[in-house]
């Protein structure tokens, strides 16, 4: 991780003051009037940002687009027209630190390829935002541990695109998880999985951190830490007390060259719960199964962005509509926390501990499938 240059210094010190102010911001308008948007400024201007969290910002309504840090700055001010934001909030990745001075942003949220989301969490830090980081938090849990040291330090929110924790299904998996219909959830498994076919950072060790592990498998340790955890008081750094992973041979060693292609690996808590996951690059899968004494639940497809189904052995469960967006209530929820001065359900810690999980999970499959402790 690149570190922060000196000259930021002074930058993250009115930061200090500017992350301090926003904590207890804003203030209400006249009797009646909504509460002003925070301003969210997407760092990285890629699939995801242009796919799904610009769309999804059009309908949020705790906070809005208001700016972007992109290495093009004439696509940059092609947003600043198209989402009608000046075009003074239009910045380089080189010049996060000025984001200090810009009482338009209260949010970075930071959207490019995983390797790079230490220094860009930790720029908008120093420049005094609140930061949400997409999944993988990093590459590895020591820069983890350097991206929550910096928040806390420049006292901002941190939290993870964990869009999942705001849909209904996922809601439901928790409720039955905590409230126990089918007794504790203890057999799990599932599977996501999609096909590569060219050399894009996502095969990329350098860039990516490993293969569709660290892209998309976390989605299925995510599912099954929620699961697993009957109790919810600890939820942000609840895990496996152990791994035993196997990489998939390589059916396409020339694209997958210092990346899995594909891992199946067992998962063990401490409760009892133990599930059996598979992740690939090579396939199209997603799934997920958790099962208890007194039934089950399914889902197919799991972890999309939409058109999520469950069943259950009790029959289909009430669930209210599909929200239009996840990443729109994922992200309202964060403006709000932000103003109400409360921590995101899906914190900087949750995304650390997945990192930690993750590790392991690759040190067993070095090992030839040995058991591999989770320490969190
Ligand atoms: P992408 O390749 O489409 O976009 C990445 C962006 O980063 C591009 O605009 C690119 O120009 C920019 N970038 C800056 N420096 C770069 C560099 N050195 N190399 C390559 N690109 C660079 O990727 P994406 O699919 O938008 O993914 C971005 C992040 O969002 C990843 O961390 C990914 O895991 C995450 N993501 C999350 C979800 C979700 O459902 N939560 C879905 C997709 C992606």
């Amino acid at each position: 991780m690149n570190p922060i240059p000196l000259a930021t210094r002074r930058s993250f010190l009115g930061g200090l003051t500017a992350g301090a102010a926003t904590l207890g911001w804003p203030a209400r308008g006249t009797a009646g009037e909504p509460e002003r948007p925070l301003g969210v400024a997407l760092c990285g201007l890629g699939n995801y940002s242009r796919g799904q969290l610009a769309p999804a910002l059009r309908l949020t309504r705790a906070c809005a687009l208001r700016g972007v840090i992109t290495g093009n700055r004439d696509k940059g001010l092609a947003w600043a027209r198209e989402f009608g934001f000046p075009e003074r909030n239009v910045y380089a990745y080189a010049t996060m630190a000025r984001l200090v001075d810009n009482p338009d942003i209260d949010i970075v949220y930071v959207v490019t390829p995983n390797a790079l989301h230490p220094e860009h969490v930790i720029a908008a830090a120093w420049a005094g935002k609140h930061v949400i980081c997409e999944k993988p938090m990093a590459n590895t849990a020591a820069d983890c541990n350097a991206m929550l040291a910096a928040c806390r330090a420049a006292r901002v929110r941190l939290s993870i695109g964990y869009r999942l924790h705001f849909e209904p299904h996922h809601r439901e998996l928790r409720r039955l998880a905590r409230e126990g219909d089918f007794g504790p959830l203890r057999r799990l498994s599932g599977g996501l999985a999609f096909t590569i076919n060219r050399r894009v950072w996502r095969v990329e060790k350098a860039l990516a951190g490993g293969g569709p592990l660290m892209d998309i498998g976390i989605y299925c340790v995510q599912a099954a830490c929620l699961a697993a955890d009957a109790d919810g008081a600890a939820h942000a750094t609840f895990a496996p007390v152990a791994v035993r992973a196997r990489e998939h041979p390589k059916r396409r060693a020339d694209l997958f060259r210092d990346v899995e292609e594909g891992i199946t690996w067992a998962m063990e808590f401490a409760n009892g719960a133990s599930g059996e996951f598979s992740t690939s690059y090579n396939g199209g899968e997603d799934r997920f199964r958790a099962e208890g004494e007194r039934g089950w639940i399914e889902f197919a497809p799991a972890f999309s962005y939409g058109g999520i189904q469950i069943r259950t052995s009790a029959g289909a469960p009430r669930i209210g509509a599909a929200p239009e967006s996840q990443q729109a209530l994922q992200m309202d929820d964060f403006a709000r926390c932000v103003r109400e001065g409360r921590e995101s359900p899906v914190p900087g810690e949750m995304g650390r501990r997945d990192l930690v999980i993750l590790e392991a999970i690759y040190r067993s499959a070095a090992a030839g499938g040995e058991r591999a402790e989770v320490k969190v």
